[in-house]
């Protein structure tokens, strides 16, 4: 049988491993496939795409864009990425900005609660152009003014806490068409988590093509409940261990298996969008 894992971060956003590592654990894992979805990049997935085909290893390129319908954040990732596509790349340059300039003023924010924290050090953790509240987190953990990450978002940085600063979303149907243009199949990440199901009509209209049914937050009712969303709208199946390295607990990588099947479904739902891409 041959496995994938299509929901994974690096250092281009805010998981801790480097592309080459990442694609060593999933080697170590036994994957015959892998997609890389760092949070509105798509900066490392050239690094990934290398490091796979030296080891004989399937690579999708992708990435997870934050988004939202209706004030619901929800997250919508996209495979088969053409990485090199203006539209997108400068589209997501603008959330990039957004992101930085959100650390800023969530610093600007600590310090006004009398934490010490300098922007400096969160951008030299970061070292990536889509940073976000875990490089917020691990700088304040690093310069010992929080015991724990966990600490740091239940004090500071959770929606609702004194250091947490709302980041403006593309919008769901938007970042749709985005990842069309670009070639790629737009899909919901972890319904089950951002509960979410309310908004899968109004996304299948505009075009969803996939629904992240296994998710390392998924109980197997909820995967289950959203294999017959998925068979009810003629949606495409993926799934992920949603991997952010070392920076939790053990890395995820390789703890969701989807079946290769899903993937060759995928791969011809693909074809079939860039023929009528170029039909157009
Ligand atoms: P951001 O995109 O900057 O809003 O950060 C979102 C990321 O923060 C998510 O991808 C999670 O990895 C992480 N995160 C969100 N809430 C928590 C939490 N309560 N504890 C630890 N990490 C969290
Ligand atoms: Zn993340
Ligand atoms: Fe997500
Ligand atoms: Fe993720």
């Amino acid at each position: 049988m041959k496995f994938a894992d299509l929901h994974l971060h690096t250092q281009f956003s805010d998981g801790t491993f480097t592309p080459e590592e990442l694609v060593l654990q999933a080697q170590k894992n036994g994957l015959s496939c892998i997609a890389l979805t760092d949070h509105d990049t798509v900066e490392g997935c050239a690094r990934a795409a290398t490091a796979c085909s030296a080891v004989q290893m399937e690579f999708i390129p992708g990435s997870e864009l934050t988004a939202e319908h209706d004030d619901t954040e929800v997250h919508i990732l996209g495979y088969f990425l053409d990485i090199e596509n203006r539209v997108l790349l400068e589209r997501i340059a603008q959330f990039q900005s957004v992101r930085q300039s959100r650390i800023h003023e969530m610093v600007a924010a600590l310090n006004k609660l009398g934490v010490p924290l300098k922007v400096e050090s969160v951008f030299a953790l970061a070292n990536c152009k889509s940073p976000g509240r875990p490089h917020v987190a691990r700088a304040l953990v690093k310069e010992k003014l929080i015991g724990s990450l966990d600490e740091a978002f239940e004090r500071y940085l959770k929606k609702g806490r004194p250091a947490w600063v709302p980041k403006t979303k593309m919008s769901a149907l938007e970042s749709v068409e985005l990842i069309h243009q670009a070639g790629g199949l737009a899909v919901m990440a972890h319904p089950g988590l951002n509960r979410t199901d309310e908004i899968i009509p109004a996304l299948v209209d505009a075009g969803l093509d996939g629904i992240e049914c296994f998710h390392t937050k998924h109980s197997t009712v909820m995967s289950e409940r959203y294999l017959e969303i998925a068979e009810e709208y003629d949606l495409l199946v993926t799934g992920g261990s949603d991997c952010h390295g070392y920076s939790k607990n053990k890395p995820l990588i390789g703890t969701v298996k989807l079946p290769y099947e899903h993937v060759e479904k995928m791969a011809a739902a693909r074809q079939k969008l860039l023929s009528s891409n170029g039909r157009k």
